[in-house]
């Protein structure tokens, strides 16, 4: 099977009635780049940049953070990389000094809010970022977005680091697009009015479906109410994906749910056509998608909200998928 899986890296992921789907990977360091394009990624759908924080006893410099930006846009050549801001607090705290120390950590001062509140570490990272993508693209994301001012007021700083970086005559980026990840459930009830200010979002599922569920993505004990299937999130992510595609604005999808080929099948049949998900789950992804027909798939994606639990969705999903094989 493994070989199987290597022989089709060049293949591109099209379904049976000619419907083609970007893969992107997901990576948090530079050298991850490589398995990335072992595996076919057509690029980074998500660069989890915080890795480089947490594996420090201190903070990155400016010039830390743009030589590892820059390895990573060099060793990717032209594919696109989406590079996000700093995603720390909550799961993600390393043994930083800069965090508080909070009762309730998932739903503090964590991802975008940390960032605005440390305008000093925000403005280093963007720094790093414009000059790893100068003349080149650069696509930024910032993560837990979760009402209009936080993504105006993050756009805002990035603008002004740009215009600091132009005044000291670094060329800036060819182009430069915003996106956001969705993944807050304010920011899909929002999601109208997001979407005109944004040039790309990326549905975070993670935490969609923790912050849907109000279930600790990482707590056993509740672990059985954590599911991508249930309906509530799905109408979440639909409507999500209705809004962008309507709007004609790029989405994908870079939580793990990208990286199950049943619920990816499904994702795509809900409208999305760019996944990103681990290196080492885009084979699989690829060769179910080149498997079947995006017209069944539509249809089953049209039937799942029938179903009342995620345990009925499921199995729906899972007898469809098995049909496959
Ligand atoms: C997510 O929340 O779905 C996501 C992709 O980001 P992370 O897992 O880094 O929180
Ligand atoms: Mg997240």
């Amino acid at each position: 099977r493994a070989a199987k899986l290597t022989e089709i890296r060049d293949l591109p992921a099209i379904t049976l009635d000619g419907t083609q789907v970007c893969l992107l990977a997901n990576i948090e360091f530079p050298s991850e780049v490589a398995s990335c394009l072992q595996r076919g990624a057509e690029g980074v759908g998500l660069y989890r940049t915080e890795f480089l924080y947490l594996g420090a006893d201190r903070e990155p410099t400016e010039e830390e953070q743009f030589q590892t930006y820059r390895e990573v846009v060099n060793s990717l050549h032209d594919l696109p990389v989406i590079m996000r801001t700093l995603d720390l607090g909550a799961d993600k705290v390393g043994s930083l000094q800069m965090l508080e120390r909070e009762s309730n950590p998932f739903l503090g001062l964590r991802s975008i809010r940390l960032s605005l509140r440390q305008p000093r570490i925000f403005r280093i990272q963007l720094r790093a970022m414009l000059r790893a993508a100068s003349e080149r693209t650069l696509k930024v994301m910032f993560p837990l977005v979760s009402t209009l001012h936080e993504l105006r007021t993050a756009r805002m700083v990035l603008r002004q680091v740009a215009e600091d970086l132009e005044e000291e005559g670094v060329p800036p980026p060819a182009k430069l697009e915003v996106g956001m990840m969705v993944e807050v459930p304010a920011a899909v009830l929002m999601l109208d009015h997001f979407i005109h200010e944004v040039d790309f979002i990326s549905i975070g599922t993670n935490d969609l479906i923790q912050y849907t569920m109000a279930v600790d993505r990482g707590n056993e004990f509740v672990a059985d109410l954590y599911s991508g299937h249930d309906p509530a999130v799905l109408r979440l992510i639909k409507q999500s994906i209705d809004i962008a595609n309507q709007a004609q604005v790029e989405v994908s999808v870079c939580g793990e749910m990208s990286a199950t080929p049943a619920t990816a099948l499904l994702l795509i049949g809900l409208g999305v056509r760019a996944l990103s998900a681990p290196p080492a789950a885009l084979p699989a992804v690829k060769q179910a998608i080149r498997s079947v027909r995006l017209e069944d798939w539509q249809q089953i994606a049209s039937r799942i909200f029938d179903f009342d639990t995620a345990r009925e969705v499921d199995a729906f999903l899972q007898a469809r998928f098995s049909d496959l094989l």
